[in-house]
C-alpha cells in the first residue's frame, strides 16, 4: 500500500513523520529510530529494530548505549543484583 504525504522541512532540516504513518507502522512510542537512505533523488526512511534486548518487548522501552531496554527487564535486573 502506497501512503503519499508532503511535509515541509523546517529550517534545520526536520521533517514530521504524520500520525497515520507512524500508526500504520507501530511506531507511536517515542524514541523509536528510523534509518535513512538516499539515492541521489529520494530519501527512503526505513523503521529501525526497536526493541528490548532481552524480551523483544516494544513498549515502555529506556535506551542505553544504544540499546533499549524495557521497564520490565529493568526491574529485574535491579531485583537480581
Ligand atoms: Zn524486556
Amino acid at each position: 500500500m502506497f501512503s503519499g504525504f508532503t511535509r515541509m522541512i523546517d529550517e534545520v532540516g526536520r521533517i514530521v513523520i504524520p500520525m497515520q504513518l507512524r500508526k500504520e507502522l507501530g511506531m507511536t512510542e517515542p524514541g523509536c529510530k528510523v534509518e535513512m537512505f538516499s539515492d541521489g533523488k529520494q530519501i527512503i526512511l526505513k523503521k529501525s529494530v526497536c526493541d528490548c534486548i532481552f524480551c523483544k518487548s516494544e513498549t515502555d522501552l529506556i535506551e542505553f548505549e544504544n540499546s533499549y531496554v524495557c521497564k520490565n527487564c529493568l526491574e529485574k535486573l535491579k531485583t537480581t543484583e
